[in-house]
């Protein structure tokens, strides 16, 4: 995989911070975390590798050794700089595809409605068989 990707907007930082209204706020050089200075949450950020890592299952490296504590770091500075309650962490990936968290500081009755609003409203639930069927397919992939 290469470490740029120049089809990628995340792998060209000045046109992303350009494209969302970002500011760089941190690196260590693997990682880099920049903060969008517009929009209904204060706060809310992109933490990304630096190198291109299209999907979370592609994480690997030194991106995937240091993850959790780059993440344990920045959303504990994100949480206090706003005086949030709690950081909530989305990933997607299927607008950009380089690898990134939105981190979003929350704080009780502001405009973020949390994990239901990942679902479309009026979502069915899924038969009871095809989560059995999951459950068997995940313990032979986890082997
Ligand atoms: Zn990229």
């Amino acid at each position: 995989m290469p470490d740029r990707d120049p089809d990628c907007l995340l792998c060209r930082p000045d046109d992303a911070d350009r494209f969302f209204g970002r500011t760089r706020v941190w690196t260590d050089g693997t990682w880099r975390l920049s903060v969008v200075g517009r929009g209904p949450v204060v706060g809310f950020a992109h933490l990304e590798p630096v190198r291109h890592i299209p999907f979370v299952t592609d994480l690997d490296g030194a991106e995937a050794a240091t993850f959790g504590s780059v993440l344990a770091r920045v959303t504990r500075a994100l949480r206090a700089a706003a005086g949030a309650d709690l950081v909530y962490a989305a990933v997607f990936g299927d607008r950009v595809a380089h690898f990134h968290v939105n981190l979003a500081p929350h704080r009780s009755g502001d405009a973020l409605a949390g994990g239901p609003a990942m679902l479309v409203p009026g979502a069915a639930d899924a038969p009871a068989a095809e989560h059995q069927e999951f459950l068997t397919a995940l313990g032979h992939h986890l082997d």
